[in-house]
């Protein structure tokens, strides 16, 4: 070792890692070095609390420090099982420990040797107990610390190994060649440490003032590269001319429509039509933000009107096979109204139909293709596009925008059409590579949902409200946390002591309670109501199946849908009336807002009931909104200013948020705008003095932005 490159040397050259653990580190997205460095972890547990054998409490968790006082004596029990049991001791009392199937026990515990044990309390009349305790030798010129990382694992691997190779690529730090990323100016001015320290004092801190500041090096960091691929991408777009389109009049549009356009519907189109027709000649790349329901496919019809009235074809990409349905369903005969020929492409297109489409895509006999983000830019080649949009936006990340520019070969104009709201003063550094239209009034008559908090006392009556509104005929969406019951290491879940969490320390309370699950809480649902139909839906599963689950809640033949957030994405059954969501104190309130737009779409009086035991003023609070507010920007705002920016980020999925990966740079957890705000301002400087970092000096920069982005991109599907 030490021979390659720390950042680049692939992990299976780390000492002790063979196939199996290197497999089980890929499932971490862990391959190199530098990987491993940046595999944070997600808490520490505070062992520094060392209380003596006499002053322990029942149920208390702390570290003690004592000595083995006799040999593991293992017992065996039938089926293979064990348990092994020694005594320890300190100066002023004695304890038994219990490990259970650990037969190695004897090779490790050598009766004199002094060891920190961590673990819960049990006092068992005058005895002291600690059962399968973590354990490390106490030994002379070698300070425990205080604060031990908990790190994220996969099966085939433990804390300790994970642990330890960590420490490995550590030791080799200041060896290894590793680019500052942030600008010197920038990183002094904010009082970082070095990127070097920064590793050190996020992986081991001695402090819990230590995790705080290596967190918040990376936050910058990951603040900054986000920033500078937005720079870049605004920058690129500044010299991109694009297709000059003839106007035509918006009325002969609108007279096709069952309805008269909104003044913000009308604005936006406007907008878009100037961007079109412009005499600027600069290629359209532009952003409808608007609320759940404000009518943003309306707009975007418009968009396509004209382009196809101008003899170019237009595309309209959605993240899921069902909501391309909806769409040619909904646009479909109001463009055959015009002559305007429309073909849909999903996965359940037949392979002969996929055919048929693609040829005449190519030759121009289809106008516009409705279909999935990965279905069209596969390889689908249009004859003369003009317009690419894409609907809820927030799906795709910058890099797909990015993408989608490149792929033919004279660029179309780009439209997306974003369902979360964003607070004005975020929309130009998030979103600063696009221009932003806002819809920001809704269509007349929408109906209000009414939105209850309650919390687990509530649960009867709950049930018999999901039964009221089944038997009335309506339909429940029902939105949990987390996929399924987490299968970790019990090592990584154990939940003792004071646990310093690395995501957010204010919430820690809140975090440690257990979340529900959409595949569990399914079943509870299913055995609680048997006369109804019940299914589940998560973003693990393969899309055909998700869009096979979602038709038939659709169509009205499942009742009860338990679902991970992937059902924020605007799929439309207008015969669901109940959105409940549990444990809704994890969510944002723009990922709240945007699931009670699931509801209220048809003629049935809706409600959204947010189920949450959260005893935080914060979580109080921000439940509280949620039923005060039916305004997304409104929301949008309140959400800005309670937790901060990290919300609206335009990267990954809530379902990569949810599984607690770091695949999002650390940026989802920015809470602090002011950061945001100078990251973005010394990201626009990088790229005022070198706008594609082609400069020596800006070389890591210009690949981190790349992986940052290329990363995101993978972290969609
Ligand atoms: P979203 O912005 O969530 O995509 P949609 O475009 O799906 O919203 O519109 C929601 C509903 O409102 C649709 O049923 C649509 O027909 C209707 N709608 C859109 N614009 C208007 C309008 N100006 N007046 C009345 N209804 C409208
Ligand atoms: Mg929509």
């Amino acid at each position: 070792m030490g021979e390659s490159n720390l950042t680049e040397r692939p992990i299976k050259a780390f000492p002790g890692i063979g196939e199996k653990r290197a497999a089980a580190f890929y499932k971490l997205g862990v391959k190199t070095g530098g990987d491993l460095l940046r595999h944070f972890p997600r808490a520490y547990q505070n062992r520094g609390a060392v209380k003596k054998l006499n002053e322990v409490r029942d149920g208390e968790i702390c570290s003690v420090i004592a000595s083995v006082g006799t040999v593991p004596k293992t017992v065996m029990l039938r089926s293979h099982k064990s348990f092994s049991k020694f005594v320890i001791f300190d100066e002023t009392g004695k304890a038994t420990v219990t490990f259970f199937n650990q037969n190695y026990l004897r090779d490790v515990f050598h009766v004199g040797e002094e060891f920190r044990f961590f673990t819960k309390i049990r006092i068992n009349g005058t005895k002291v107990e600690m059962t399968s305790p973590q354990f490390e030798p106490v030994r002379m010129g070698h300070p425990l610390p205080d604060y031990v990382p908990i790190y994220g694992l996969a099966s085939g691997l433990t804390q300790k190994m994970v642990s330890y190779t960590v420490g490995l690529a550590l030791n080799e730090l200041d060896e290894a060649p590793i680019p500052e990323l942030l600008p010197e100016a920038f990183r002094q001015e904010k009082g970082l440490p070095t990127v070097r320290d920064a590793y050190r004092m996020i992986h081991r801190p001695d402090t819990a003032e230590d995790a705080d500041t290596g967190k918040r090096y990376f936050m910058t960091e990951a603040l900054y590269l986000f920033s500078l691929g937005i720079a870049m991408t605004r920058e690129t777009r500044r010299r991109k001319t694009g297709i000059v389109m003839k106007p035509f009049p918006l009325t002969d549009f609108t007279r096709a429509l069952p309805f008269a356009l909104t003044e913000a519907q009308e604005r936006c189109v406007r907008e878009i039509f100037a961007d079109l027709t412009g005499g600027s000649g600069l290629l359209m790349s532009r952003m409808v933000s608007g609320d759940v329901g404000s009518g943003k496919t309306a707009v975007a019809a418009a968009a396509i009107w004209l382009t196809v009235k101008n003899g170019y074809q237009a595309e309209l990409m959605v993240p899921t096979g069902i909501l391309a349905s909806q769409h040619y369903e909904d646009l479909e005969p109001l463009f055959a109204s015009f002559g305007i020929r429309t073909a849909l492409l999903t996965g359940a297109t037949t392979a002969g139909e996929k055919r048929k489409i693609k040829a005449g895509f190519l030759s121009g006999e289809i106008d516009v293709l409705i279909g999935t983000h990965a279905l069209l830019t596969e390889d689908v080649i249009p004859k003369r596009l003009g317009l690419a949009v894409t609907d809820e936006q927030h799906r795709f990340g910058v890099a797909q925008r990015a993408s989608l520019a490149e792929r033919a070969g004279e660029p179309p104009h780009l439209l997306v059409m974003s369902a979360t709201p964003i607070p004005r003063t975020l929309a130009l550094t998030l979103y600063g590579d696009l221009d932003v239209s806002l819809l920001d009034s809704m269509p007349p008559g929408r109906q209000k949902v009414d939105t209850f908090v309650v919390d687990e006392s509530y649960r009867e009556r709950l049930n018999a409200f999901i039964r009221k509104n089944v038997n009335a005929g309506g339909q429940v969406y029902i939105v949990c946390p987390a996929v399924e019951e987490t299968e970790e290491d019990p090592d990584e879940l154990w939940q003792g002591g004071e646990i310093v969490d690395f995501f957010t320390f204010a919430d820690m309370t809140e975090k440690k309670k257990k979340k529900k699950s959409a595949v569990r809480f399914a079943e509870e649902m299913s055995a609680a109501f048997p006369e109804f139909r019940v299914a589940y839906l998560h973003g693990k599963m393969k899309q055909s199946e998700k869009d096979d689950i979602m038709r038939r809640f659709a169509d009205g033949e499942i009742q009860i849908l338990v679902s991970t957030t992937v059902i924020e994405v605007g799929v439309n059954v207008p015969n669901a009336c109940l959105m409940i969501v549990e444990n809704a104190e994890s969510f944002g309130l723009s990922q709240l807002h945007q699931l009670r737009g699931r509801v209220g779409r048809g003629t049935r009086k809706s409600y959204c009931v947010l189920v949450s035991d959260a005893e935080t003023e914060s979580a109080k609070k921000r439940l509280d909104v949620m039923r005060s507010s039916n305004s997304g920007f409104v929301i949008a705002e309140e959400d800005l200013k309670l937790r901060g920016p990290g919300d609206f980020f335009p990267v990954g999925d809530g379902s990569a948020r949810q599984s607690g990966e770091f695949r999002m740079g650390l940026t989802s957890l920015c809470d602090d705008m002011d950061l945001l705000r100078e990251a973005a301002a010394a990201a626009g400087e990088t790229v005022a003095a070198d706008p594609d970092l082609s400069s020596p000096e800006n070389r890591f920069r210009a690949e981190a932005v790349r992986a940052l982005f290329t990363l995101n991109a993978e972290a969609m599907n």
